[in-house]
C-alpha cells in the first residue's frame, strides 16, 4: 500500500536542489555568514510583498512573536488576548514576556471570535494577538477596530498564513506588527529555522534590531536579550524559494478544492468567503468519531499528524492557571482533524483519502 505523507520536506526536484545548492555555495564563497547580504535582500523582498516599511529577519517564528511583544514593551502586569487554538509557541511567547495570556473563543472558521474579545479587556490589556489559523486570515477589520477603540496593539501571528489575503490585503499587513515563521513546514520555507517580523513603525523596527542582536548597539549592551538572528544560508534559500511560493499556494488550493468537493457532504470542510484567499497551511475538517477515523486512516497508510489535540490553555505548561471559558474552542478542538497536505499529493491520492473517509462513515 502506498504511504501518503502528511507533510513531505524532501527536496527531490533536481532543478530546485541545484538552485538551493548554488545559493548555499554563493554564501560560502563570499563568507559573510552572519548578517550576509542575502539577509538584507530577503528583508527587502518581504517588506515589498507585505506592503510594509520594514521586514526584519529573525531566527524563528517564535522569536518573531517574542521580540514583537518585547518591542511593544509588553511584560509583567500586562495582559494579551489571544486564541486558545494555535501552536503552543503563540501562548508561550506571551507568557515568556511575563504578561498574562488571556484566551478568547473561536468561531467555526477556527479563528479568534471578535465577539468574544471585548468582555475580556481590562485595564491591564495591552494587545490582541490573533493567529491566522491553518492559513485563513482572521476578521482583521473588526479586530483592528476593537483594538483601536480600546487603545490596544495588534500583533498578527501570520506563521501559517504567508501569502494569504483578506479583503485584498495580505497577511501581516493589518496589525502594528506581523510575525512569520519560515520553518520547513510553513508556506514559505527555509531548510532550517527562520522567521521575519514586518512593521511600519520606525520605533518598533529599531527596537527589534537591538533585541535580535543580544540587546546590543555597537557592541554595548542596552537591554536584556539573546541572539535571534536570521541565518544567512536560510535567507539565501528563502530568496530562491520566494518566486515559487505563488505556484505552491495554488497547488495547495487545488488540493483543498479536491478535498472539499468530495467531502463537503460528509464532514465540515473549510469555507472560503468571496473576500478571502486562503493558503491552506493545513487542511482542517471537523469530524465526529475522530479517534476511530484516525485509526482507520492510519490503517490505510494515510499519515495523520494532529498537532492540535489540546487547546493551549489546557496544556501542562498552563495547567496551574485553571483556564476556562472558550466553549466553541472546546467543542471544535474535539472534532478537529488535519488531513495530509503537501504539494506532492496527486488528485489520485486525495481521491483515495476521501474514499476512505466516505467509506468509514458509511460503515460505521
Ligand atoms: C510555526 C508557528 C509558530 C512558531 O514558528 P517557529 O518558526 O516554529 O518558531 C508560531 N505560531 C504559529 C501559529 C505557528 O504555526
Amino acid at each position: 500500500m502506498k504511504k501518503i505523507s502528511f507533510m513531505d520536506l524532501k527536496v527531490e526536484n533536481k532543478k530546485e536542489r541545484q538552485k538551493l545548492l548554488q545559493a548555499i555555495g554563493k554564501v560560502l564563497d563570499h563568507g559573510k555568514i552572519l548578517y550576509g547580504p542575502e539577509v538584507l535582500k530577503f528583508e527587502n523582498e518581504i517588506a515589498k510583498l507585505s506592503k510594509r516599511k520594514y521586514a526584519l529577519g529573525v531566527g524563528s517564528g517564535s522569536s518573531a512573536l517574542l521580540l514583537s511583544l518585547k518591542a511593544l514593551n509588553i511584560g509583567p502586569d500586562d495582559e494579551v488576548i489571544t486564541t486558545p487554538l494555535s501552536w503552543i509557541a503563540t501562548a508561550n511567547a506571551i507568557a515568556l514576556t511575563g504578561a498574562r495570556v488571556v484566551f478568547a473563543d473561536i468561531k467555526e472558521d477556527l479563528n479568534i471570535d471578535p465577539n468574544s474579545i471585548e468582555k475580556l479587556i481590562t485595564k491591564k490589556t495591552k494587545a490582541i494577538l490573533p493567529v491566522h489559523f491553518a492559513g485563513r486570515i482572521c476578521q482583521m477589520d473588526i479586530l483592528c477596530d476593537i483594538a483601536k477603540k480600546n487603545n490596544l496593539f495588534v500583533v498578527e501571528d501570520a506563521a501559517q498564513a504567508f501569502g494569504a489575503y483578506y479583503k485584498n490585503r495580505i497577511s501581516g499587513s493589518f496589525g502594528d506588527v506581523g510575525c512569520f515563521s519560515m520553518n520547513p513546514m510553513k508556506i514559505l520555507r527555509a531548510c532550517g529555522e527562520a522567521g521575519v517580523i514586518v512593521t511600519d513603525s520606525d520605533e518598533i523596527a529599531s527596537r527589534i534590531k537591538i533585541l535580535r542582536h543580544t540587546g546590543t548597539v555597537d557592541r554595548i549592551g542596552h537591554e536584556l536579550s539573546l541572539n535571534h538572528r536570521l541565518d544567512t544560508l536560510q535567507a539565501a534559500i528563502l530568496l530562491k524559494r520566494l518566486p515559487k511560493v505563488k505556484a505552491l499556494i495554488k497547488k495547495k488550493r487545488q488540493i483543498a478544492l479536491w478535498y472539499s468537493k468530495r467531502l463537503q457532504n460528509v464532514v465540515i470542510v473549510p469555507k472560503e468567503n468571496q473576500d478571502e484567499y486562503n493558503v491552506y497551511y493545513n487542511y482542517c475538517i471537523l469530524v465526529d468519531k475522530r479517534e476511530k477515523l484516525i485509526e482507520h486512516l492510519l490503517s490505510k497508510n494515510i499519515e495523520i499528524a494532529n498537532q492540535y489535540l489540546n487547546l493551549m490553555p489546557h496544556q501542562a505548561v498552563f495547567k496551574k492557571y485553571n483556564y476556562d471559558g472558550f466553549p466553541n474552542a472546546k467543542v471544535f478542538s474535539k472534532k478537529l482533524l488535519c488531513l495530509p497536505m503537501n504539494e506532492k499529493l496527486t488528485k489520485q491520492d486525495i481521491g483515495f483519502i476521501c474514499n476512505e473517509i466516505i467509506s468509514f462513515y458509511k460503515n460505521f
